[in-house]
């Protein structure tokens, strides 16, 4: 069987060259990631041309992510590059982006001295320091730090208690959202979002395709459904959301996302630190091993590399270990149900084509079939057939280019490209015809199939019928069906 969790891999330095996207690809990379906080139009277009021409070369369906930066606030420079901070240490914290002087941090955001409460903490670079506002002046504030550390130029800067006036898309995103448009992006991440009215203005702006929500500031889990009532998908986005909240809430919160997020049948991805240590070893930790294990576990569609690919040693074998992980977890799920784990119907997916997606899973799991066929236009009907979790892989066959690339990011579906068809009998036979030509399947066989009648109108999907592979030419229909099945 395919791995069935997908693999996003962040581009950079690392991985610059056609080859070395290639590479990527090869080892498994599903989704590209172009993470507009780094670098300029030019790279990304050149990215985005060796990833297109990787996934021709290989054949695989290959999804671009474009990860707009949002209103990240960051603080000034400092003399030599750094400033050191120790605990207790008084600091003058001033509005700008300025070079500070010793004991002093300039900080990008326009209504500093408005916003910020005395009481009230500011975490820098990450996580990393801590600092607690003591007074408020009219032209800087006075804060104590309460974590020391190096503190370097531009590092990002959070105020978790603080209610902050910022616009969700920058003038910079704007601009980045319509290059993004220009190289014909699949999907949007839109970064430090609030509410859904945050979503719609992304997703206003960025045009068709689908926006994904970062999850990374505590109003946005607050949020959570309102925000998965109108976004595609959402990011467990836990570089920033572990500066926001409470490193040890992260374990329960990303559970508690990813559960929600399926529940509504939208995409959940599971993003950062995931296997930090391979940007300088070629071996993972344990640690985090299990960290992506868990992440799998827990149901998530997709697992994210950040610095891993963009920056780090030993990209493709970071593309690599995160592959065997989740093909190990996988199965191991697979073994361990005796039962079908059957998921509730999607209530907010209420319609014909979640119904007959239930149906063709449950279908697959009684008669043991390791394939479920699903023709998609949009690729809606592959994602419900993918919310539904079956043990069978989901071969989705789409004439649309941009759908084909999208369900690169759909757990457990290998897009298919497939010629338009004027019925659902030329559908049927044609893609019975490429199963046993590329192997998926043996003569024999039973899929289930799905599709939607009459052909090539829109129409939701309303059929599922049960086929054995070369039934029309040598075998008969069974009631008691022995076919390959999943489970095995
Ligand atoms: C994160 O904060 O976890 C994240 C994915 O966002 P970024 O990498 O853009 O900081």
């Amino acid at each position: 069987m395919e791995r069935q969790t997908k693999i996003i891999a962040t581009m950079g330095p690392a991985v610059a060259g056609q080859q070395r996207v290639k590479e990527l690809v090869e080892a498994g990379m599903n989704v590209a990631r172009l993470n507009f906080s780094h670098g300029d139009h030019q790279v990304h277009r050149e990215f985005a041309t060796w990833v297109r021409r990787a996934a021709e070369d290989t054949g695989k369906a290959v999804a671009l992510l474009q990860d707009i930066q949002g209103p990240k606030i960051r603080v000034g420079r400092f003399p030599g590059g750094s400033m050191d901070l120790l605990g207790d240490e008084r600091l003058r914290i001033s509005q700008g982006g300025d070079k500070g002087a010793a004991g002093e941090v300039f900080i990008d955001y326009p209504h500093l001295l408005e916003d910020i409460e005395v009481g009230e903490s500011v975490v820098l670079a990450d996580g990393l320091l801590r600092v607690e506002i003591t007074a408020r002046h009219a032209d800087h504030l006075d804060g104590v730090v309460t974590q020391g550390g190096r503190l370097l130029d531009h590092k990002g800067a959070a105020f978790p208690d603080s209610h902050l006036r910022v616009p969700v898309v920058t003038d910079k995103d704007m601009v980045d959202l319509e290059f993004g448009r220009e190289i014909d992006v699949d999907y949007v991440a839109a970064s430090f979002v609030r509410s859904a009215a945050d979503i719609k203005q992304v997703s206003e702006l960025a045009g068709e395709p689908p926006v994904i929500a970062k999850i990374e500031l505590a109003a946005a889990y607050e949020n959570l459904d309102d925000i998965l009532s109108v976004a595609d998908g959402v990011m467990v986005a836990r570089g920033d959301l572990g500066v926001e909240l409470p490193l040890e809430r992260i374990p329960f919160i990303q559970q508690d996302m990813l559960a929600r997020t399926n529940a509504a049948g939208r995409l959940s991805i599971t993003a950062t630190e995931m296997l930090e240590s391979m940007t300088s070893s070629p071996r993972p930790t344990r640690a985090e091993v299990t960290d992506v294990a868990n992440a799998v576990a827990s149901g998530t569609d997709a697992v994210m590399l950040s610095a891993e690919t963009a920056v780090g040693d030993y990209p493709i074998r970071a593309v690599e270990a995160m592959a065997s992980i989740c093909v190990e977890v996988e199965q191991q799920v697979l073994r361990s149900m005796s039962d079908h784990q059957s998921v509730d119907f999607l209530t907010s997916h209420r319609t014909f084509a979640s119904a007959t997606a239930k149906a063709a899973v449950e279908a697959s799991w009684n008669l043991g079939f390791s394939t479920i066929v699903g023709f998609t236009e949009s690729g809606r009907t592959a994602l419900l057939l993918s919310k539904y979790r079956p043990a069978a892989r989901i071969a989705a066959f789409s004439y649309n280019q941009k759908t084909l690339r999208q369900m690169a990011m759909y757990w457990g579906v290998t897009p298919i490209e497939f010629a338009r068809r004027d019925s659902t009998d030329r559908m049927l036979a044609a893609a019975e015809k490429y199963l046993e030509k590329n192997k998926m399947c043996e003569l024999g066989d039973g899929v289930v199939m799905v599709a939607g009648i009459p052909p090539n109108q829109q129409a939701s999907t309303n059929l599922m019928k049960l086929h054995v592979i070369g039934e029309r030419t040598r075998f008969n229909p069974s009631d008691n069906f022995g076919g390959s099945s999943a489970r095995q």
